[in-house]
């Protein structure tokens, strides 16, 4: 999947675990904070690809997004992984806790929250695709969904740039469509004189 796909997928989940589970009484840095959190969390996992967002713009053409992903043991491995994505739900939590004196106002602990859902939503949108995820690593088996390969989706193709990701934005205005009195008081109370 692309970057634009995984952002999209990460707020989606987001969207709908917060329509199942509102939160009530959470300030506007928390919700600012915890949107960039979960879109990082939503590409977090491509960390272990040399093209990732993440390397792309550093100097040195991508040296170092090549030299940690072959210290993740490649593409679609650690990163791609239930073990890997309980790891970079401990160093989220560990940076936020540094974070957290110059943010007095975000609610840390529902940042997170909005990190993992973002983590969560790249290993199951990637199961969708021809490659598969190593989700129970070190078993060195790719689940993927359907079980059939040749059903799956090719990242970047047709599939998932005229069906998945318009899809995806279409659900999240639905969602905003559906719930647009909550947001808009959301916004009076945090935003508004
Ligand atoms: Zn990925």
């Amino acid at each position: 999947m692309t970057g634009r796909t995984h952002d999209a997928a990460a707020i989606t989940l987001l969207g709908i675990i917060l329509v199942a589970h509102p939160l009530t009484n959470i300030t506007l840095a928390t919700a600012v904070v915890g949107f960039i959190a979960n879109q990082i969390g939503g590409i977090a996992p491509d960390i272990d690809q040399p093209t990732a967002p993440f390397w792309r713009n550093l100097p040195a053409e991508g040296l170092l997004g090549k030299f940690v992903g072959k210290l993740l043991g490649g593409h679609r491995f650690l990163t791609h992984s239930l073990l890997g994505a309980g790891l970079l739900a401990y160093a989220g939590h560990w940076l936020l806790v540094v974070l957290q004196p110059i943010m007095p106002r975000v609610d840390i602990n529902a940042v997170w929250w909005a990190f993992v859902i973002g983590v969560a939503s790249h290993l199951i949108m990637d199961t969708f695709t021809k490659e598969g995820v190593p989700w129970l690593l070190p078993i060195p088996v790719k689940f993927g969904f359907p079980p059939v390969k040749a059903l799956r989706i090719t990242t970047g193709k047709i599939v998932e740039v005229a069906l998945i990701f318009p899809g995806l934005i279409l659900l999240d205005i639905y969602l905003v469509a559906t719930h647009y009195n909550a947001i808009v008081s959301f916004i009076h109370t945090h935003v508004g004189s």
